[in-house]
């Protein structure tokens, strides 16, 4: 869509919401008047209006107009237009695009009173702990004038141990304002719960995502992950990465690196065939021989040492792709990791089964409405739309934008470009101006700052190791002669104000290192000066020898190969060799985010079986943890499908059929089954049933009512949750080794999403026979005279 094009668009969404906006000011120069009671009395009222059946959109301009004039009272700030109008774009479940600086966190306010009138719970999603806390404390007092709860969505201890009922409390609150990975591993842990008391989740009603776009966008691909016992290591990662070693590219492999794929051609799979000794290495019984060289063949060719990892100490240490900062304890799952050390000749380190996952886009498609705020929405506007069919309403500042954007400073090699920064800092110093410098990673932050010092140049360090502290350093930046050296993660969502003098000295100049991996986070970081109409600048500095060049700016062509031979010289004094450069630069750009785009498209894709069936699962338990009471019939069904399939599958002779009543349905079964006709379906079936009755009778004389209900939901979800945990692991390994089948006769994902279906009916099967196995075979017990014990057999 053209620029104007998109332009008029979004004149046409703006003009919509100010009419509403019209239809909210109405309101102010009454509610001016107001005494602080009738004002406070107005959440009674809504509330009122609401059980009598308005809307909440209904309700929308009074509150809005309520919630602003109480902020002016409370909090001394009166929210502007230009955020009522972003509030109306939050509450409608769309993304707002508001600048750094513009005020989002008082904008979101708006709609959290709006839809905390409900009671239902309305959640303020952030991205760190630090300003989860900051803005729940900051708001904390309108809301409680107000009459509303609010509450933070953890409690800020390393690794505190929650009480029962704990968290029961804390979201139990009409506002709650929390993390994605805080509410994510909750939603997680709250499905694994096996009483209903044990349960806290409320149903996720509304919720804000700030900064949406860094968590959607950018952290979306590492899924949050429960893990669970050691898995029995593959003894086959040494030998599979002697062969894929021996491979070469086109002839047995293909690749495409934008999208992180590689699969073996057809004579790369004879090579394999003859390599391992078998016919076929796709047959059945090769399940993990194939998933290991797939594992292999990505970690030989996909992964480069020093740019995805460090091998240090004899471990291989993850690298975070866009701070370039190491992610020592984070690895890669089922046996990526192992295969990397595998590559790298270091020890297998062991792999942990994957209990429970998700990614940020389920758990926020669980809400029954959520919408987002960024400074940077409109760069993932296409995104958005396919994701969530959300589009993005941006909003006009209050005040128009004067920072000036300067194009980007060419040169030839990291040394020059360096060499460059820091005479411009030393003349930015000179003249008293603040001045951030920006790097992508800590390494080259911590150059300049060395650097700067050695020069004199007292500076401020953030490599994003200490959110609070350097909240604060960051808020010191628009000092005057204040040098801040940050990496591109360090203190974002805190402001940067500017001190007395600095406006007339041009205001804070950013500098930018290099490109990031997508225009979006350069933008974020040009946004970084600026703020609220103050001037500013910004400039991204690049070289050929960049991260993003040597990443994704494979030499096209003899052209390009001769401007890299350039000496420094003839490169600053000619503009068309420095507009090449620059092409090269955007053009690595542009692939690094199309890899992007695509590559969360996979995981989206990928995600869908499995989203599906934890949904499916989910509701299953929920609806097994609310049963009242029981009736037997349910059990009943299930018991006679499960000796259906027995018999059926089986043709037992006599004493197999005790051996399987051993097994599962009674460790004292004396009874001998001489009379019984094995022949006769009915009589047989019959047969079981009447001790599976009898188990159950037997169980129900140790138990009241309540207690048999209470251990009847425990044994289904036992039963449940072991195979739902084996069926997630399961996933996740088939999602490992389809790829490699992708030799033109099949989309991986179509056998991905068959092998997951079959694998999941195959489970509900399971489910069920466990099921009977733990009704009858449980042992119960009280502790403390009270709570219910249930021993499971194995
Ligand atoms: P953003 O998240 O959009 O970058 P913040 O929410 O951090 O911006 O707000 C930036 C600054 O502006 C904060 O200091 C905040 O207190 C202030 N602010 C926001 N809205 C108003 C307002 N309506 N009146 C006065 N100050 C405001
Ligand atoms: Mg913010």
């Amino acid at each position: 869509m053209s620029n104007r094009m998109h332009q008029t668009i979004n004149e046409l969404r703006l003009k919509r919401l100010r009419r509403i906006l019209r239809r909210i000011n109405q309101y102010q120069s009454e509610f001016e008047q107001l005494p602080d009671e009738a004002l406070q009395q107005k959440t009674a009222k809504f509330r009122q209006l609401l059980a009598e059946g308005q809307t909440l959109d209904d309700l929308l301009p009074e509150a809005y107009a309520v919630i602003r004039e109480a902020s002016r009272r409370v909090l001394g700030m009166f929210p502007k237009d230009v955020q009522v109008l972003g509030a109306i774009v939050l509450h409608e479940g769309n993304i707002a695009e508001m600048q750094t600086g513009e005020g989002k966190t008082l904008t979101a306010t708006m709609p959290l009173y709006l839809n905390g009138l409900s009671g239902k719970g309305a959640y303020l999603i952030t991205t760190n702990d630090y300003l989860a806390k900051r803005d729940y404390l900051e708001m904390k007092p309108l809301f409680e004038w107000l009459g509303l709860t609010i509450g933070l969505g953890f409690v800020d201890q390393p690794n505190y141990e929650y009480k029962p009922g704990e968290k029961q409390k804390i979201y139990n609150h009409d506002i709650i304002y929390t993390t994605g990975g805080r509410l994510g591993f909750d939603y997680l842990i709250d499905n694994l719960a096996d009483s209903r008391e044990g349960k806290f989740l409320p149903k996720l009603n509304y919720g804000i995502i700030d900064e949406v776009d860094s968590i959607i966008l950018d952290s979306a691909q590492t899924p949050l992950v429960i893990s669970g016992i050691p898995r029995v290591q593959s003894n086959l990662f040494g030998v599979v990465n002697t062969f894929v070693e021996t491979l070469v590219e086109h002839q047995h492999f293909k690749m495409k690196q934008t999208k992180k794929e590689i699969w073996l051609t057809e004579r790369g799979i004879e090579a394999a065939n003859h390599y391992f000794g078998v016919d076929n290495i796709y047959d059945e019984p090769y399940f993990d021989l194939v998933r290991n060289i797939n594992l292999c063949l990505r970690a030989q060719y996909l992964f480069e040492n020093n740019t995805d990892y460090f091998v240090y100490k004899g471990e291989v240490i993850l690298i975070d792709r866009i701070t370039g900062r190491m992610m020592p304890g984070t690895k890669l799952q089922s046996g990526l990791h192992q295969a990397i050390e595998a590559k790298e000749g270091v020890k297998l380190s062991t792999d942990t089964s994957v209990m429970a996952t998700i990614t940020f886009q389920n758990l926020f498609k669980q809400f029954r409405e959520f919408s987002g705020m960024s400074a940077t929405s409109h760069l993932g506007e296409k995104e958005f739309l396919d994701l969530y069919t959300k589009i993005v309403v941006q909003i006009p500042t209050d005040k128009p934008v004067q920072r000036i954007d300067y194009p980007d400073r060419v040169f030839r090699s990291i040394e020059d470009k360096n060499f460059a920064i820091i005479e411009r800092v030393k003349e930015l110093y000179a003249e008293q101006r603040p001045v951030l410098v920006i790097t992508r990673t800590a390494e080259v932050a911590e150059y300049f700052s060395t650097t700067l010092f050695e020069l004199d140049i007292p500076n401020n360090l953030l490599i994003a190791q200490n959110v609070a502290k350097e909240a604060q350093m960051i808020a010191e930046a628009g000092q005057l002669s204040a040098v801040t050296v940050a990496t591109s993660m360090a203190g974002r969502g805190t402001d940067i104000k500017l001190a007395e003098g600095v406006k007339e000295l041009g205001g804070l100049a950013v500098i930018v290192s290099e490109h990031m991996e997508n225009s979006r986070v350069d933008r974020q970081l040009r946004g970084r000066s600026g703020r609220q109409g103050d001037p500013g600048t910004s400039q991204i500095y690049i070289s050929l020898d960049d991260y993003l060049v040597k990443r994704w700016g494979k030499v096209k062509s003899m052209d390009e190969k001769r401007l890299r031979e350039i000496d420094s010289e003839t490169l600053q004094k000619s503009l068309i060799f420095q507009n090449r450069v620059k092409k090269i630069v955007q053009r690595a750009q542009r692939l690094s985010e199309e890899q992007g785009i695509q590559a969360r498209e996979q995981a989206n894709e990928y995600e869908k079986s499995i989203s599906i069936q934890r949904e499916i699962i989910y509701k299953e338990r929920n609806r097994v943890l609310n049963f009242e009471n029981l009736d037997d019939v349910h059990l009943t069904r299930l018991a006679r499908e499960v000796f259906e399939e027995a018999y059926d599958f089986n043709n037992f002779t006599a004493p197999e059929w005790v051996n399987y009543i051993y097994k599962n349905l009674s460790f004292q079964f004396k009874g001998d089954l001489d009379a019984l006709d094995l022949r006769n379906r009915d009589a047989v079936l019959d047969y079981l049933m009447d001790i599976f009755q009898q188990q159950l009778e037997y169980q129900k004389e140790n138990l009241d009512d309540y207690y048999y209900t209470n251990f009847v939901q425990k044994a289904i979800l036992k039963s449940i949750d072991s195979n739902w945990i084996k069926q997630v692991d399961h996933l996740q390994r088939v999602k490992s080794s389809v790829n490699t089948r992708q030799n033109g006769k099949r989309a991986p994902i179509f056998e991905y999403h068959r092998v997951a279906l079959e694998s999941f009916e195959k489970m509900k099967d399971t489910i069920k026979r466990d099921t009977v196995k733990y009704l009858c075979q449980s042992i119960t017990s009280f502790q403390k005279g009270e709570r219910l014990i249930v021993h499971f057999p194995n």
